[in-house]
């Protein structure tokens, strides 16, 4: 059984062409481990805090953290959870324990029956998404900035403006996620659903050259 709660939807809005307002998308995986994905700014600290309260946890509840990818506003209160062990990208540690995961070979790292984590390298080279499946047996994907927004898919402009160290590789892993998942909670966006017309835009995607 595996619950999934966004306690935060995440945003992102350019004021003008030097500054831009923007924050994560914070998930909640309940189940037989408790895992809390991307943890906002480190001003958001209050905020995670009250929203596992609502759901009847504390910081010490979490079993793993996991930050998609290793920007300020997807790691920002990881050190709140120090039970838990931390996957920040291709990195997978507890205290000065190190677990070396050949992500980079394409391998998963797998949580439990319902929740494993992919190397899907694009918006930096070593992002991850985090695959759920819920409770009505559909696969949810946490995929970091690997989508900015539903908005980004009719208009690839929005996840390239907001950085991409490998173009060719995103395109090719926001399709393959497209594949894998019903759903998909963006980097800086509300919850959507996949459509087979969505994966057949993604797929044609691959194809263009930038
Ligand atoms: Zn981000």
């Amino acid at each position: 059984m595996c619950d999934i709660v966004v306690m935060y939807d995440g945003y992102s809005n350019l004021k003008n062409k030097h500054e831009m307002k923007a924050n994560c998308s914070c998930t909640l995986i309940k189940g037989f481990h408790n895992i809390v994905v991307d943890t906002m700014t480190s001003w958001d600290r209050d905020k995670i805090i009250l929203a596992l309260k609502k759901e009847d946890l504390t910081v010490d509840d979490i079993s793993y953290v996991i930050s998609t990818h290793g920007h300020s506003d997807h790691i920002g209160n990881n050190n709140l959870f120090l039970k838990a062990k931390h996957i920040v990208g291709f990195s997978v540690s507890f205290k000065d324990d190190y677990y070396l995961h050949p992500f980079d070979e394409g391998e998963e790292f797998k949580i439990n029956n319902n929740v494993k984590v992919i190397p899907t390298p694009g918006h930096t080279l070593t992002d991850v998404t985090v695959l759920v499946i819920s409770n009505s047996k559909e696969t949810v994907a946490l995929t970091g900035d690997l989508f900015e927004k539903f908005e980004d898919i009719e208009d690839p402009g929005i996840w390239l403006d907001a950085g991409s160290e490998d173009e060719v590789l995103q395109r090719k892993n926001r399709s393959k996620v497209a594949q894998l998942a019903d759903w998909i909670v963006p980097g800086h966006g509300p919850k959507f659903k996949v459509t087979d017309e969505i994966r057949e835009i993604l797929l044609k995607q691959i194809h263009i050259q930038s």
